[in-house]
């Protein structure tokens, strides 16, 4: 019995695949120790696990720690990673960084049933060529393409070939072909690649290092000359280098395999949605919109009712425990305490239920991927992730 996990943006579709491949086998549970829910199922013999969607394996958010100490931990015979191919650049981006890891890597491009219509056209050779991974195309609403993906799956799961590294620039090729030769690697742990293990070690990765023997002090000595060169030569910090590069390779790749017809003078929110100079102030006229709508559109109608409400059951409630001669601590406790306290929170239920309406709705539109993409970026130089 081998195992197969699904990866890849949030909204990709990974979810409808898991569906789709699996029939009614699946269930739910939760991964130990957070409250990220877990999706396992059976597949011709094969278990597949649907991992909580990701931008990037350098880990900031609970998703990403989990998703990335799965892949390296549990060693899934075959990665999956489902791809929306209407935005092949922004998934490429992944892809590389799963490619990293050594382990039998599958692209699905999902939403095939979009492509036409938004006018783009894949070569899936050219992307398998250049990924060095199988490509197959599908859609997984549709059910399109899902019997060649379960023969593309038995393929990968008895070929075990592995993805083609991304390259970087020689400069950089130069400090990871040294650090490979490091005695130092002999250490890190079975089945984490050491090309990938060098590229953690320039980026200083925290999650990695915890993960090794402390560093003896000339290497570490050396490491650091490489990031002061890095640093030099690029002029940024050694992180922002390797994701930058990362960007440019997925840049590189999604060029060389897509074909963008020039559409007619058709509106295409997308464009305006993750356009680098408007996408900001979009995003800040939504957010306005939500706030807008949720705290003072239904909070400025509700919140007085409720307050009312509760301040009129509050009095009716004293006045009866005063009739009835109860114990002004007791009446207190009521007043005061329960339904005054109560009733505080009860008036901000209006808002927050429309606040989590709108946030859900622009969740399943896609808009929020969007969102966090273009703020990846610039919350990775924060440490942050764009979520
Ligand atoms: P996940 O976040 O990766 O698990 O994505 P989901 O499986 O929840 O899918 C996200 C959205 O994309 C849902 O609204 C799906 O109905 C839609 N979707 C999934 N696959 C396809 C597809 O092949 N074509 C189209 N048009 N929509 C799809
Ligand atoms: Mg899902």
């Amino acid at each position: 019995m081998q195992t197969i996990a699904l990866i890849g943006n949030p909204n990709s579709g990974k979810t409808t695949l898991f569906n789709a491949l699996t029939g009614t086998s699946g269930y739910v549970g939760n991964w130990p120790g957070v409250t990220v829910e877990k999706k396992e199922g059976m597949m011709g013999g094969h278990i597949i696990v649907d991992l909580p969607g990701i931008y990037s394996l350098s880990p900031y958010s609970p998703e990403e720690k989990l998703s990335r100490r799965y892949i390296l931990d549990e060693q899934p015979d075959l990665i999956i990673d489902v791809i929306d191919a209407t935005n092949l650049e922004r998934s490429l981006y992944l892809a590389t960084q799963l490619a990293e890891l050594g382990r039998p890597l599958l692209l699905v491009l999902n939403m095939a049933d979009l492509l036409e219509k938004e006018g783009i056209k894949i070569d899936t050779k050219r992307l398998s060529q250049m990924t060095g991974s199988p490509v197959v195309i599908v859609s997984a609403s549709r059910g399109t393409g899902i019997d060649e993906l379960k023969e593309a799956i038995e393929q990968s799961l008895s070929e075990k070939h592995t993805a083609l590294c991304p390259l970087f620039s020689n400069f950089i090729e130069r400090y990871i072909s040294q650090i490979i030769k490091d005695d130092y690697l002999h250490a890190i742990p079975k089945g984490r690649p050491v090309r990938w293990a060098a590229i953690k070690l320039i980026e200083e990765d925290e999650l990695f290092l915890s993960s090794m023997p402390p560093l003896p002090e000339e290497f570490n000595a050396y490491l650091t000359k490489v990031r002061a060169e890095l640093v030099a030569h690029y002029d940024d910090d050694p992180e922002a280098i390797i994701i930058d590069q990362r960007y440019k390779v997925a840049e590189h790749i999604a060029k060389d395999c897509q074909i963008k017809k020039q559409k007619e003078k058709s509106f295409n929110f997308d464009s305006i949605a993750t356009n680098r100079i408007a996408a900001i102030p979009l995003f800040i006229l939504i957010m306005g919109a939500v706030f807008y709508l949720s705290i003072g559109l239904v909070g400025g109608y509700t919140t007085p009712i409720l307050e009312n409400l509760f301040g009129y059951l509050g009095s009716q409630v004293f006045t009866l425990s005063d009739t009835l001669g109860v114990h002004p601590l007791l009446s207190g406790i009521l007043v005061d305490g329960i339904i005054a306290g109560v009733g505080a929170v009860l008036t901000f239920v209006p808002q927050l239920f429309m606040l989590f309406l709108l946030l859900s709705i622009l969740e399943d539109c896609g808009y929020m991927a969007r969102i966090a993409f273009i703020m990846d970026r610039m919350m990775r130089t924060m440490g942050l992730s764009g979520k």
